[in-house]
């Protein structure tokens, strides 16, 4: 990992605003480890459940690795299958600090074969259909996967081509970026933000209107961009501008306020209603559309494209998705909320982005989906009603400068709910900064293992 930004180094205040001292910084992150153990679902005894169920676990990112380590732990005999077709696991959270030139794409990527639980078997493919009547998983490669037990966690589908005129490959040239896409992606907006500042010009960043993956991102990268070039002495050169769809920008309250105002302070325009409609990636192109349908294009040197969000096709195709409510346009795999069994298929879990929560798409999240849906899982197979409750639990450093971040935390109530009661979480500050760039990756490879579940 490479700190080039030299966050928190001799030069930073050794005594912060809120009176916590350096010292009192490396109790706290020291116990977060501890905190993390507190908090944590109870370790699988000893003795397994002894079963000789089929479980397939489709999907290995963050919620898939998760949620099979965890099982294999708890279960005896079973026979627990992973669907996931890459070699390569991402490290998501840490792009923004590639976008940040803090982290390096290798610091974001790590390889699957070290995470895949032993005793798991591998199915290096993707899934294609899901009968869930005959219990059967078709993958892309003609094999079918007979399950008792079947677990979805695929994630989230990127829809960059709903946009108009843009293609997924038009990333990374000509002023169009997107730290969603990749870490090299993130890497080229890191560079484009570089060139921007030397050409000066106009900087666009948008959200769409689908619940999407860490919905602080998309703010974080406005803000990491916009401090880099006010660093650099070239602020003055660029404009920046953020299309939101109408209403609030963050969904908690406090920092939804704390986001106007940092916004406010810093000359990021706020274009409120403002959907992003269509690209046109060769002339520097894009529309936007309001509430009322009427289409505006503008100009732009820098395009940030956040895309919209939904799940993918084939859990629709499988009669799993959600089919009323504001959801159900995205295909969102159906489960109750609390214990994320499925809807409609008791044998059936979710876990991870896939769910139909319009909250909780973060991997902080999935530190309570990996032992809510496991523990869940096990009780229907022994005959039980599922006990575990997830609360909505959804968390991320939100990055207001390079060097500083707020730590949000909240869960359905929309209310904060901090691991550190004692001090302000959400004031900006480089302990989160420090907590962003050092802990939280060791903590998320650990989740992968089963390890510090809520
Ligand atoms: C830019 C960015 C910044 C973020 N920042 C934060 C942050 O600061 N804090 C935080 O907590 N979270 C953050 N997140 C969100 C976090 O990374 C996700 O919420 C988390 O990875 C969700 O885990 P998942 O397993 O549901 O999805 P993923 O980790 O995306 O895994 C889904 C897996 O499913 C596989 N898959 C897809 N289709 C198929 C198929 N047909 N068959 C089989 N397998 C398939 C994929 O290959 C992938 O491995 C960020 C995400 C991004 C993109």
């Amino acid at each position: 990992m490479t700190d080039r930004n030299k966050a928190g180094s001799s030069k930073a205040p050794l005594v912060l605003r809120d009176g916590l001292s350096r010292r009192d910084f490396l109790k706290l992150t020291g116990g977060l480890t501890a905190a993390a153990a507190v908090g944590s679902a109870p370790a699988a005894a000893q003795a397994g459940v002894q079963t000789r169920a089929r479980i397939v676990v489709l999907g290995g990112g963050a919620a898939g690795l998760t949620v099979a380590a965890r099982l294999r732990d708890l279960l005896d005999g079973a026979r627990i299958t992973v669907v996931e077709p890459s070699e390569t696991h991402h490290y998501q959270p840490g792009w923004t600090l590639v976008a940040a030139g803090t982290y390096s794409v290798s610091d974001v990527t790590a390889r699957n074969e070290h995470y895949i639980p032993r005793g798991v078997d591998w199915k290096k493919d993707y899934v294609a259909a899901v009968d869930p009547e005959s219990q059967v998983v078709e993958t892309a490669g003609g094999d079918r996967l007979d399950y008792d037990f079947l677990v979805v966690a695929t994630g989230i589908h990127l829809d960059y081509e709903a946009i108009e005129g843009l293609e997924r490959a038009d990333i990374g040239q000509n002023g169009l970026t997107s730290i969603y896409a990749g870490p090299e992606q993130a890497r080229h907006a890191y560079e484009q933000t570089q060139r921007l500042g030397e050409q000066g010009g106009v900087a666009r960043f948008n959200i769409p209107n689908t619940p999407i993956k860490c919905a602080g991102a998309p703010i974080k990268a406005t803000l990491i961009a916009e401090d880099l070039l006010r660093k650099a002495g070239q602020r003055d050169r660029v404009e920046f501008h953020y299309h939101a769809p109408e209403g609030a920008l963050f969904s908690v309250e406090r920092f939804d306020g704390m986001v106007r105002d940092i916004y406010g302070e810093r000359g990021v325009g706020i274009e409120s209603g403002s959907v992003l409609q269509g690209v046109e990636p060769e002339l520097r192109r894009a529309t936007f559309v309001d509430g009322d349908g009427n289409r505006e294009t503008v100009d732009y040197d820098y395009l940030h494209v956040v895309p919209p969000m939904r799940a993918h096709d084939w859990v629709r195709e499988a009669g799993l998705a959600v089919e009323d409510g504001s959801l159900a346009e995205g295909g969102w795999l159906a489960v109750d909320d609390q214990t994320l069994q499925h809807a409609r298929y008791p044998n059936v879990f979710g876990a991870g982005d896939v769910v139909d929560t319009a909250i909780g798409k973060t991997a902080s999240t999935v530190r309570a989906h990996g032992s809510v849906t496991p523990d869940n899982l096990v009780s229907v197979l022994q005959d039980r009603e599922p006990q575990q409750r997830f609360d909505g639990y959804t968390s991320c450093p939100l990055i207001t400068e390079v060097g500083k971040a707020a730590l949000v935390e909240f869960d359905y109530t929309l209310e904060e709910v901090p691991t550190f009661g004692f001090i302000d979480q959400g004031q900006p500050s480089w302990m989160w900064w420090r907590l962003k760039v050092h802990m939280i990756k060791p903590l998320y490879y650990n989740m992968l293992r089963g390890r510090y579940l809520r």
